[in-house]
């Protein structure tokens, strides 16, 4: 892999390759975008890049086959360090290390590079911690902050980084990279694409949930019924409130039929469904709703989504959202 091979992010990947060719390559980077877009995958390209023996003066890429970028590529180059949270968060010991590691001048590579991902969930006093580096970084050394929240971050910290934002792939690069790098049929990797919100990592992290989630039963049971019996309501109160994760799941995928639903009366058009397989149970469901009520559903799907993730109590949520999607 080097910068070339990476999926889409043209832009950041212009401005890093531009900051090796003028020679000015910060010393503290913050790489923000959703989980599994790609910020780590590229931070280690630019890791091989910075480090390449053999770069081409033209390119300034890695040349993918010298002694340092195949160290890189199986994580065995002394000078590149990649710290990961073990479990959740990230650990003070983590950070400690880190800092140990900074100290000493690079052992083989130009440049001493560390990738810290989940910048963005770590403890106040490692904060501090991290901050003490950034303030006055070792030289030779680039520092890659990996984040999807910059506002669980210190604004100090905030200050001392170059940020670069990675958005959103588009759904049918994701699509066609599923297709072609990952064998998957061009139905499931449209439907992960689209689920993913642009990022394959997250497509292949929900590959396997997504199998046990019944579609076809959302659709017809929950979204399709204009008045859910009690019995339906507290059996879907009770296998939705298993795992938040797995909720947050389920709810994004009835957003998304509920989208389809709104694709389908204002568009009448079966090509731009997320789930294509299963258009006909649509086009038998569509009538029975107006659009505002399909919207008024989505709004109170959308703020229930935005509860749970915020950690509030899963089945009080899901009954606020039931209550109002009953009155229409
Ligand atoms: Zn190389």
């Amino acid at each position: 892999m080097s910068f070339k091979d990476v999926l889409g992010h043209a832009k950041p990947i212009e401005f890093l390759k531009r900051a090796i060719k003028e020679e000015k390559v910060s010393h503290s980077y913050l790489f923000l975008g959703n989980e599994g877009i790609g910020k780590k995958w590229t931070a280690l390209q630019f890791a091989k890049a910075l480090n390449c023996l053999e770069a081409s003066a033209e390119q300034w890429d890695a040349c993918d086959r010298c002694i340092s970028c195949r160290k890189i590529d199986h994580h065995l180059h002394p000078d590149v360090l990649l710290i990961e949270p073990e479990g959740q968060t990230l650990k003070v010991a983590q950070v400690r290390q880190m800092q140990r590691d900074l100290a000493y001048r690079p052992y083989e590579g130009r440049r001493r590079f560390c990738i810290l991902a989940a910048a963005d969930r770590m403890a106040p006093n490692m904060s501090n911690t991290l901050l003490k580096t950034l303030e006055e970084p070792p030289l030779h050394t680039v520092i890659v902050l990996l984040a999807n929240n910059p506002r669980l971050l210190l604004p100090t910290i905030l200050s001392r980084c170059q940020p670069i934002r990675f958005y959103p792939l588009p759904i049918p690069l994701v699509s066609n990279w599923l297709v072609e790098r990952e064998g998957l049929n061009g139905e499931e990797a449209h439907l992960l694409a689209a689920l993913s919100e642009g990022s394959p990592g997250k497509a292949l992290e929900i590959r396997e949930q997504m199998r046990q989630i019944p579609r076809e039963e959302l659709l017809i049971d929950l979204i399709g019924l204009k008045t859910i019996p009690f019995e339906k309501k507290e059996s879907w109160a009770e296998c939705l409130s298993s795992n938040r994760d797995t909720v947050v799941l389920i709810l994004e995928v009835t957003k998304t039929l509920l989208r389809d639903l709104v694709m389908m009366k204002t568009l009448k058009d079966g090509a731009k469904l997320i789930h294509s397989d299963l258009r006909h149970q649509m086009e038998a469901i569509a009538p029975k709703w107006n659009l505002p009520s399909l919207l008024n559903r989505m709004e109170a799907l959308h703020q229930t989504l935005l509860a749970i993730r915020g950690n509030a109590n899963i089945m009080l949520s899901l009954e606020a959202m039931m209550l109002s999607w009953a009155e229409g």
